[in-house]
């Protein structure tokens, strides 16, 4: 006990010493505590604690903790797929990286979607799998897009492509399929707000956090609310307080055109 407390007594002395912004990291190093390690497996004292990949905090070793990242959870990666993110072991194990796979799984997002949501288009899609370089050369390249809708009309018919980055987590590529097919959704429906940035883009990442939240897929959840820029992540938290209750495409439709009338404009505005 007494050996405890001047243990104690001098941690506090020396953690006087350090600036204020190191505090909280001294301080949880003054306490190491021994656990199983989420990446070697080995019983060892812990560094910090990472998100893995279903959004949970585990334990990563001091030697673990200094590897490379996975670029879709906190721990290490292992492997590098073949659109060029290190991914980690679970993050790995079932991404898609299959043009048969990618339509299978495509199908599925749009049954869950008309399912859960209601929300349904005629259009028949085309699915491609491409590399961060095929998808940034199609986008406008300000973002780092995963995926990407690409209506177009040839010899007066149109066609309409969804393309993602290969190798994506499999949970990664199901949220980014549902934000593909919101565009899809409101090309079809109100295609009068396609040119709207904030509203397009935040329409789709409210559509993927929706499906993420039916699919009991926190990570994606996660990743929508944290992102900060003013389309993606600013258009999102404008069109999620938009919605309120809402729950069915055909709600949201009429909300978006209260809102954003077909012609004339918004009174007051
Ligand atoms: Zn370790
Ligand atoms: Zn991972
Ligand atoms: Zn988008």
């Amino acid at each position: 006990m007494l050996k405890s407390l001047s243990f104690f007594l001098l941690a506090a002395a020396v953690l006087c010493m350090f600036p204020a912004g190191l505090f909280a990291q001294a301080a949880d190093d003054a306490k190491p505590s021994a656990a199983k390690c989420a990446h070697c497996g080995k019983e060892k004292f812990v560094s910090v604690q990472v998100k893995n990949c279903a959004a949970k905090l585990v334990p990563l070793c001091y030697e673990c903790a200094i590897l490379p990242r996975c670029q879709y959870c906190g721990l290490p990666s292992e492997t590098v797929s073949g659109g060029g993110d290190r991914l980690c072991r679970d993050c790995a194990k079932d991404c898609i990286k299959d043009k048969t796979e990618a339509e299978k799984v495509m199908k599925d997002v749009r049954q869950v979607l008309t399912a859960k949501f209601k929300m349904t288009s005629k259009h028949k899609i085309i699915y491609e799998l491409g590399t961060r370089k095929d998808l940034n050369l199609e986008a406008d390249g300000e973002h780092n897009e995963l995926g990407w809708f690409d209506p177009k009309t040839i010899r007066n018919k149109p066609q309409y492509t969804i393309r993602i980055l290969t190798g994506l987590p499999r949970d990664v590529f199901r949220s980014v399929g549902a934000h593909e097919l919101a565009h899809d959704w409101m090309d079809e429906t109100l295609p009068h707000l396609m040119d709207k940035p904030e509203i397009r883009e935040g329409f789709a990442e409210f559509v993927a956090w929706s499906f993420s939240k039916a699919e009991g897929n926190k990570r994606m959840m996660e990743y929508t609310e944290g992102r900060t820029d003013d389309v993606y992540g600013g258009g999102f938290r404008k069109v999620r307080a938009m919605m309120g209750d809402a729950k069915t495409a055909a709600e949201w439709k009429t909300i978006l055109l209260k809102e954003f009338p077909l012609k004339g404009k918004k009174n007051g505005k």
